[in-house]
């Protein structure tokens, strides 16, 4: 039994299978797991790398039935169940779960991919986070202006994040001048998917922290130095943050079938690919069907419960018994603006929440995605209270070591990341 990637939706698939006593190989270019959700706290010199990445070795070291391949995926066989890895390697299984997540979308914006930094891996926060630093070495006005493409959840938090930190680096004394953060987006609204009154509140919160707001505003070219708009103008800027969009991960492609909306494999109800019945796409990889209004989002909660799902039904076809349609269990939307603020819309009416009970409920849908990964989410709740209800002065690393989540863990537990 194969499993390609060890996000949330893949590790929740090889979890399950280990449950039942099933041999499950498991493979990822990294041999850590990352927490997504955290990124732009990585980037905002808030959390170090460390913490919202897990080795997988940690995570299965109670699961011997599964194997942890560390590998790049050049192809995915569907008829045969097979992965061909860029070392030459093929390997083979009973069925194949393609849970390989995503990769930015620049929409073929000229200098995007160049220049922009996107936000999907814990190599990109620490990049960004890195060339915040270094520029913070240089203030001379305007070095640390930003741009945030894109006003989806992804663009809003890192805002708000950015915004903090300059303000706070400028009441402390380090900065005489801090970056002006922008986030720019096409449509008449930030955050899209959400209530009226929950995009007000985004953007007065976001400009309360010193952000300016720009809609209906199209990006038109990345420079290193300035974004040139679709309305003929430009902002100065060496940093400009890529949060505008996501596409299937491209190992998808080569699976076979022709991809669907978003470069990602449209799969049947049961998870399974058309004309494959041993062969699932989960997660962000994946366009599921949501009976309603199309597919389901690119969501944590979406990707934890279809890997998951995958794996159920593996186990019936392993008992010969038919596969079942997957159903989601809608944790609602929700996003962090910053201390003290947040949105969401919980429960299968997507009731709007906002400030308190709204973290609250980001708390809990965070704590359930993390407890895939991590055995001490009391760890993470204690940390999360307090960057949310403190007003603690944020600095980069370079003066000071940002707190930390209480993991406990081993130096063997610790992932080794690199920045290729
Ligand atoms: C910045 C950011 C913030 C987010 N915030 C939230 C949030 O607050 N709440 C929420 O619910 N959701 C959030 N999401 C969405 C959520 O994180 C994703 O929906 C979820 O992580 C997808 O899980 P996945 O397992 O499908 O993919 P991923 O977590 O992306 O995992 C895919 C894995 O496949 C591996 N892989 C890919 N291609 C190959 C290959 N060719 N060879 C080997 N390995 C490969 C990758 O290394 C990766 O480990 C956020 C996403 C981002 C980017």
């Amino acid at each position: 039994m194969l499993v390609l990637g060890g996000g949330l939706a893949g590790v929740a698939c090889a979890r399950r299978l280990a449950e039942d006593g099933v041999g499950v190989t498991l493979v990822d270019r990294n041999d850590y797991h990352q927490f997504q959700p955290l990124l732009y706290q990585v980037a905002s010199s808030q959390l170090p790398a460390e913490d919202v990445a897990r080795p997988h070795r940690a995570i299965f070291r109670e699961h011997a039935t599964v194997d942890v391949v560390t590998a790049e995926v050049a192809e995915v066989w569907l008829a045969d169940h097979g992965l061909v890895l860029t070392d030459g390697r093929t390997l083979t299984g009973s069925h194949v779960v393609v849970a390989a997540g995503a990769r930015p979308n620049f929409f073929g914006v000229p200098g995007a991919a160049e220049h922009a930094f996107p936000l999907y891996s814990v190599a990109d926060a620490e990049r960004l986070r890195l060339h915040l630093q270094d520029l913070l070495r240089d203030a001379a006005p305007g070095t640390l202006d930003v741009v945030v493409v894109g006003g989806g959840p992804t663009g809003v938090e890192t805002t708000g994040a950015l915004a903090e930190l300059m303000g706070a680096l400028h009441a402390s004394g380090r900065l005489a001048r801090p970056g002006r953060i922008t986030i720019v987006d096409r449509g008449d609204a930030l955050l899209g998917e959400f209530s009226a009154h929950a995009q007000e509140y985004t953007a007065r919160k976001l400009r309360e922290a010193g952000a300016d707001v720009r809609l209906h505003t199209g990006v038109a070219a990345v420079h290193p130095d300035r974004v040139e708009l679709d309305d003929g103008s430009s902002i100065p800027a060496r940093t400009v943050v890529w949060g505008g969009g996501e596409l299937g991960a491209s190992v998808a492609a080569s699976a076979g079938p022709e991809p669907g909306r978003g470069a990602r494999l449209d799969v049947r109800p049961d998870l399974t690919l058309e004309g494959y019945p041993d062969a699932y796409a989960v997660g962000d990889a994946a366009n599921i069907p949501s009976g309603e209004s199309g597919t389901w989002p690119q969501l944590g909660s979406v990707a934890q419960q279809s890997g998951k799902w995958a794996a159920e039904n593996v186990l019936r076809d392993l008992r010969r018994e038919p596969s079942r349609p997957f159903r989601y269990k809608d944790k609602g939307i929700m996003a962090m603006i910053g201390r003290n603020a947040a949105v969401a819309e919980v429960g299968r009416h997507h009731h709007q929440v906002e400030g308190p009970v709204a973290f609250a409920a980001w708390l809990g849908v965070h704590m359930m995605l993390m407890s895939g990964v991590h055995s001490k989410t009391d760890a993470f709740v204690t940390w999360a209270w307090d960057y949310f209800d403190r007003d603690r002065t944020a600095t980069l690393e370079a003066s000071a070591t940002p707190q930390r989540i209480a993991w406990g863990d081993d130096e063997a537990d610790r992932p080794h990341i690199a920045l290729d």
